[in-house]
């Protein structure tokens, strides 16, 4: 949940990226053929030759001001929104033939508001002349409430934005004033067309969708993280880099309703490194992640729970065999509550960033889901745990889903993820086996271990890199053992259960308390009776025969 751009301070104005160390800054290096590249003025390019485009950029420029070129035309769009304004407002104006590139900028008033009164935030993005139908086929970007200007042309445009042709006709900004001061919010957009020939086609390169892998195993990966795109400040190349030092097999890329990044990804894939693509859809009433989407998928968000615009969305991104994950559905932040539900999830995400309190709460709503679903013969929800990470010093990797997959392609690791063969770890130093055992037979993590009702299983559990942790495991009774591990964080846990007596168990791997303490899982206090997660299973589901009929 540190994507709080929608939180009260997410309004100040941040300008295009300059941070960022420049040893990883591909414009430092020599112009060179080959995939899109970040400049320093945070441009996404044409790799084609970066040299010549900065050339032929400036051999446009240089006419502006000679006999018989055509000037910038700067056109300003001015307004005020009340509140109750809409949820998204449209500022046509019309682009001339011969338009080489748009630049906008924009700023808006922030009038001084009561104490616990929101002040005015305001989101901006661009549609072109193919129009700003929901779900349509004109969206050209979006910065959130991240950057205050931004240009598209056809070779290069700022992230967050699609390089493409600027065709002729009636283009939109959107503004999305998503809080409102009492006394208003009055915009102001400058729209400056730059006139030239166009520079070459952009040719984007997307990530391949299978690393190298070890076959049928376990892999590690966040399937949540922001990139210059959106609103984080690290470079997809920082990202990468940052799944790697954090022992990741896998990411899924998603920023904030856009797909720029998509094509940016392709050269920083690797034998050792999956790059899924994705999307966070960032609506009024909650935010979802969208992942394995196809290159270039895009996913609208311009809707509220009460629209009834999810499903066809979800429809959308599971048809091309993606996932629908609604993301930390308890978050604060304005606009970040989950008010969808879980009809057309794919999974949920109860573990994102630092384990905080509404953690808790997720965890418990999909807790108390497991038992309904299984009562009702419906798959039951896996659970999955991301970093959500933009920027230093939020750390890529923490936590993660550990999920067990045929191979490490796009595919396999969705299908593992879908059927809930997955642990969440804080890091990669936890390690964790987890099942249950009874009459011979043996289930893992989201498997199933049909006995007779009345049969022993073995629950069993085998940490490791939780010095002092506290093992629970829960059924749909709630905690029925708990037991810490030894210092050295390293040990096993045994406990005897029946399916008569447990619809399913899993599993949770706690951090002392702050007091050093294990605490009472079965207590009851001001405080949280337990430390923060460490590791975090989906369960394994007991059936007995007696109960199967309908199978
Ligand atoms: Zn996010
Ligand atoms: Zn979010």
């Amino acid at each position: 949940m540190t994507d709080r751009d929608t939180g009260p301070t997410a309004d100040t104005p941040s300008p295009d990226r300059t941070a960022g160390p420049a040893g990883a800054d591909p414009a430092g290096e020599a112009p060179r053929p080959g995939p899109p590249v970040l400049d320093r003025r945070g441009l996404l390019r044409s790799g084609l030759a970066t040299g010549a485009v900065t050339a032929l950029g400036l051999a446009a420029a240089a006419p502006a001001g000679a006999a018989g070129a055509t000037p910038d035309r700067t056109i300003s769009l001015t307004g005020h929104l009340p509140t109750g304004a809409p949820d998204f407002v449209l500022l046509p104006f019309d682009v001339p033939a011969g338009v080489r590139e748009i630049a906008v900028s924009y700023g808006y008033d922030r009038p001084t508001v009561p104490a616990g009164t929101p002040g005015n935030s305001c989101d901006i993005g661009l549609f072109d002349e193919r129009g700003t139908e929901l779900g349509g086929r004109g969206f050209r970007g979006w910065s959130g409430g991240f950057r205050t200007e931004f240009s598209v042309a056809r070779d290069q445009a700022t992230p967050g934005y699609l390089p493409g042709p600027i065709d002729p006709g009636r283009w939109h900004i959107v503004l999305g004033p998503y809080q409102v001061a009492p006394q208003g919010l009055d915009y102001r957009v400058q729209v400056t067309l730059r006139f030239g020939a166009p520079g070459p086609e952009f040719t984007p390169s997307y990530p391949p969708e299978r690393a190298r892998g070890r076959g049928r195993a376990w892999y590690r990966g966040d399937s949540h993280l922001h990139t210059v795109h959106s609103d984080g400040r690290r470079l997809p190349a920082e990202v990468a880099a940052g799944a790697r030092a954090a022992g990741l097999d896998f990411i899924v890329s998603t920023d904030h309703n856009t797909t720029s990044s998509h094509g940016v990804w392709g050269p920083l894939a690797g034998p050792d490194l999956l790059i899924v693509l994705g999307e966070e859809v960032t609506t009024r009433n909650g935010h979802w992640l969208a992942l394995g989407l196809r290159p270039g998928q895009f996913v609208d968000w311009r809707y509220r729970a009460r629209d009834e615009a999810f499903p066809r969305f979800a429809r959308q991104v599971r048809r091309q065999g993606g996932l629908v994950v609604p993301a930390h559905p308890y978050c604060p932040y304005v606009a970040c509550q989950w008010k969808f539900g879980y009809a057309d999830a794919d999974a949920v995400e109860v573990w994102n960033g630092p384990w905080t309190y509404d953690d808790e709460s997720a965890l418990d709503t999909w807790d108390a889901q497991l038992s309904v679903a299984l009562r009702e013969g419906r798959p039951w929800l896996p659970a999955v745990g991301n970093s959500d990470a933009h920027s230093a010093p939020q750390v890529i990797g923490s936590p993660h889903t550990v999920v067990r997959a045929e191979d490490l392609s796009r595919d396999a690791i969705l299908d593992g993820l879908r059927a809930g063969r997955s642990w969440l770890a804080e890091s990669a130093s936890v390690q964790l086996d987890f099942t249950a055992t009874g009459q011979g037979r043996q289930a893992g993590i989201g498997e199933q271990l049909t006995v007779p009702a009345d049969a022993p299983v073995d629950v069993r559990i085998a940490v490791s890199g939780v010095p002092g942790g506290t093992v629970r495991f829960l059924t749909d009774e709630g905690q029925l053992h708990q037991e810490s591990l030894p210092a050295d964080g390293t040990g096993t846990v045994v406990w005897r259960t029946t399916a008569s007596l447990a619809a399913y168990v899993r599993a949770e791997v706690r951090h002392t308390r702050a007091d050093g303490t294990p605490g009472r899982g079965n207590a009851m206090g001001p405080d949280l009776p337990w430390g923060p997660m460490a590791a975090l299973t989906n369960p394994i589901v007991l059936r007995s025969p007696t109960r199967s009929e309908d199978r």
